[in-house]
C-alpha cells in the first residue's frame, strides 16, 4: 500500500522512469561548480556533525569556518565559483562525510519530473546522466523521498 509520502513524489501514469534510470558518475566535478539553480549545498544539523567530524574540527568551527547563512538556511561556502570542497582534480575533499544534498543526487525529486527534465538540464549539468549503471524506480523514488525528508527536517 503506497505511504503517504508517496504522493509527495512525482507521479506520471506509467512512471516515464518505469524501467528504471542510469547513472554513472564521472568524477567531472561540475555538479559541485556553479550551475544556475544547483549553486547552493546545503548543510543539515546531520551533515554539519558528519563534516566536523572528518576535518577534526567542533561543529561551530566547521559552521563558522565553511558556511554561510542565508533566510534560516545553511550552506557550504563557495570558492571563486565552486564548492569550497572541490579540490584541484575535480575531486571532493569531504567525500566520505558530503552533504545528503551530494550523496542522493541525481535522483532529486525535480529531477524525476520529467524525461525532458532528467535528459535536459540534468544530463546537462550532469554527464553521468543515462550511463552506467541502472538504478530501479523504486530506488529511484526511495532516494527522491529520503532528501525531502532531510530538506524537511531542517
Ligand atoms: S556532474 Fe555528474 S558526473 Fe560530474 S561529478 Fe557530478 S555527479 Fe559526477
Ligand atoms: S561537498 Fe564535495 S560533493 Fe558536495 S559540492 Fe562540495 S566538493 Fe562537491
Amino acid at each position: 500500500m503506497p505511504s503517504s509520502k508517496d504522493s509527495e513524489l512525482p507521479q506520471v501514469d506509467p512512471r516515464w522512469y518505469q524501467d528504471g534510470l542510469r547513472f554513472d558518475c564521472t568524477a567531472c566535478g561540475n555538479c559541485c561548480r556553479d550551475h544556475g539553480e544547483y549553486t547552493y549545498v546545503y548543510v543539515s544539523d546531520a551533515d554539519l556533525t558528519k563534516l566536523s567530524a572528518e576535518l577534526r574540527i567542533s561543529e561551530d568551527e566547521f559552521d563558522s569556518v565553511h558556511c554561510d547563512h542565508e533566510d534560516g538556511w545553511r550552506f557550504l561556502k563557495r570558492s571563486g565559483s565552486q564548492c569550497v570542497f572541490l579540490d584541484e582534480k575535480g575531486l571532493c575533499k569531504v567525500y566520505e562525510a558530503r552533504p545528503k544534498q551530494c550523496s542522493t543526487w541525481p535522483f532529486w525529486k525535480d529531477n524525476l519530473v520529467s524525461l525532458d527534465v532528467w535528459s535536459g538540464p540534468v544530463k546537462k549539468c550532469c554527464p553521468g546522466i543515462n550511463e552506467g549503471e541502472l538504478t530501479s524506480a523504486d530506488d529511484a523514488e526511495r532516494i527522491a523521498r529520503e532528501t525531502e525528508d532531510w530538506y524537511e527536517g531542517e
